[in-house]
């Protein structure tokens, strides 16, 4: 974290997870925990059906609303879908955007993600873009050759203006939701890669301020050292987000000075 120059961010993905009953109680007790100064922002991101009783739920509190996935056209003919117009109209702040749950169940490609970029900042909302290598491109040894990818990609005709408001997290696929965490070396290692990409394409001044976190099995025992990194600035947490006291503990390693 370097809060000098950037926001942390602790966001929890709660994937097809949790009615909307389960939402009230959740934001219930999570406001029984919270503590009361926090140097991170919260975030909490829901299925789209749970908004407006997320959005309602969490009213009172410190904690923005997230969504999953957008459609990037504004309206018509897409049966199923919702844009980004709809989404802000609920009051929602961030949106996930290429998650590899997505990318391999759902088709969302390279080109798929840059135009649901576009479309979250055309509305106004900060996209979350997920990057990530599966374990057979890390053993291939082409993980930050990917990464440049899939990160130049994403931003392709994003202008430097806009990208005050993206955040990015590395989210090593091979350890989303299996327990496996990635080293804090390895964590640290892309998350500093994938600031200099930035640099290179944005210059210094850009690259120094924007919230690059990282996910894949962070949980209370792990996000004090992750979270220690310079580059890492937050996570984006699956499972550990689910239980209220065990996200607290994830807020509560990224409030240590
Ligand atoms: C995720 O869904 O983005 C994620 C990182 O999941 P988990 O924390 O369960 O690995």
């Amino acid at each position: 974290m370097n809060r000098r120059y950037r926001k942390t961010i602790i966001a929890g993905n709660w994937k097809m997870n949790k009615t909307a009953t389960e939402t009230k109680k959740f934001a219930e007790e999570l406001k029984a925990l919270l503590p009361k100064a926090k140097w991170c922002d919260v975030v909490v991101c829901v299925p789209a059906v749970n908004i407006s009783a997320a959005m309602k739920a969490f009213k009172d509190m410190r904690v923005s609303i997230g969504a999953e996935n957008l459609f990037y056209e504004k309206s018509g003919a897409y049966t199923g879908e919702w844009s980004a117009d709809m989404l802000k109209d609920l009051g929602v702040k961030y949106v996930i955007i290429g998650h590899s749950e997505r990318r391999q169940y759902f088709g969302e490609t390279d080109f798929t993600v840059n135009k649901k970029v576009h479309a979250a900042l055309e509305a106004g909302l900060h996209p979350i873009i997920c990057v990530g290598e599966s374990l057979e491109q890390r053993e291939l040894g082409i993980t930050m050759e990917l990464i440049a990818l899939q990160v130049k990609s994403a931003l392709a005709g994003v202008p430097a203006e806009k990208l005050r408001k993206c955040v990015i997290a590395y989210e090593p696929v091979w350890a989303i939701g299996t327990g496996k965490t990635a080293t804090s070396e390895q964590a640290a290692e892309v998350c500093t890669f994938i600031r200099t990409t930035v640099r290179h394409l944005y210059g210094a001044r850009i690259a120094r301020s924007i919230t690059i976190q990282y996910g894949g099995s962070m949980k209370a025992s792990n996000a004090a050292e992750l979270l220690a990194q310079p580059d890492i600035d937050g996570g984006l947490i699956g499972g550990a987000a689910l239980k209220a006291d065990e996200f607290v503990d994830i807020i509560n390693a990224a409030n240590q000075d």
